[in-house]
């Protein structure tokens, strides 16, 4: 079911696009809107306890910035200038855990509508090259508006379904980072509104994670591959940790999970030894949308696709 509890608690997570302004440009901005930046937050009691026209440094992301959960930032002229991505804190963990160095070539998979593409343009400082892949044509219509307005350079933005991307493709030789947020239920996603989604289906939840697991499986197969981030914002096991499980009992020693975020306090359910390297992130917990994020990173070099 759609967590709609502690979601008035979910502040406004403001990301700040480095590839057009930077945090203390942004800070200067807020405050000359009658804002109170009170600076780096210490602790989520703290981001809870914000109210009114006040603002924090999260304590965890560097160019993240929070707001009252109320905050309306829509119509701000940072906001329709690309200069900040509106963005939930979650949804900021997989691009900054892929972490790619400036000129790295990366894929983002499921890419649309784009919020963490053009993150990953920023972690690249616009140097390199991303493939984006999306099979929707309408998402990537507005995914491309988006990237526009972002200011990301360096991305091919290709409508297709990702299954059908051949690894073997010399123009993917160079891709060492893979970051992959398929579809889910949406099991994690806070409504703000009225009306709750229902439950999914087992049938369905099965169908999910069968793609999930098809298409993470699809991801490892790149041949320069070396570290992929694996996310959804669901709050079921099956398309979590099971998926990251079967995947990787597929691909023997290939790949191992690295620890997502040492310091990051919820951690992926117990449904395999080693699933704590995982994180999840809820609004009870975290203060965010209910989300599940694994690192993978390759053991050897030249391992060879499962049989
Ligand atoms: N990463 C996006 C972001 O942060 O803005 C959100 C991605 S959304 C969770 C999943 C996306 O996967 C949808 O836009 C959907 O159209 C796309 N998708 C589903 N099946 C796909 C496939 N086989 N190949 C490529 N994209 C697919």
């Amino acid at each position: 079911k759609a967590v709609s509890t502690a979601a008035s608690q979910v502040p406004r997570y403001v990301r700040v696009n480095i590839l057009k302004t930077c945090v203390d440009d942004v800070i200067e901005f807020f405050k000359r809107q009658g804002y109170a930046y009170l600076g780096k937050a210490a602790s989520v009691e703290e981001l809870k306890a914000l109210s009114g026209k006040k603002f924090l440094l999260d304590l965890h992301l560097p160019e993240l910035l929070v707001f009252p959960s109320q905050t309306d930032l829509h119509d701000n002229l940072l906001y329709t200038s690309g200069h900040i991505i509106l963005q939930d804190k979650a949804s900021c963990l997989p691009a900054f855990l892929l972490g790619p160095v400036a000129g790295s070539h990366v894929i983002d998979a499921c890419a649309a509508p784009g919020n963490k593409t053009s993150h990953l343009a920023a972690i690249l400082k616009n140097k390199g090259q991303i493939f984006a892949f999306d099979v929707d044509p309408k998402r990537v219509a507005t995914m491309n508006t988006l990237l526009t307005r972002a200011g990301v350079t360096g991305c091919q933005l290709v409508q297709q379904d990702f299954l059908t991307v051949d690894p073997g493709d010399r123009k993917y030789s160079r891709v060492t980072h893979i970051l992959l947020d398929p579809s889910c239920s949406g099991s994690g996603m806070v409504t703000r509104g009225p009306g709750e989604e229902a439950a999914p289906s087992a049938e369905r939840l099965q169908a999910l994670a069968g793609f999930q697991r098809r298409v993470l499986s699809h991801a490892l197969s790149f041949p320069a591959l070396q570290r992929l981030v694996y996310s959804t914002c669901s709050l079921h096991q099956e398309e979590n940790e099971d998926v990251v499980q079967a995947v990787l009992q597929e691909w023997g020693s290939a790949f191992r999970l690295v620890t997502a975020f040492p310091s990051w306090p919820c951690r992926g359910l117990a449904a395999f030894s080693g699933a704590e390297s995982c994180l999840r992130a809820s609004p009870a917990e975290t203060l965010t949308h209910g989300f599940f994020v694994a690192v993978l990173e390759r053991c050897r070099e030249g391992a060879a696709a499962p049989s």
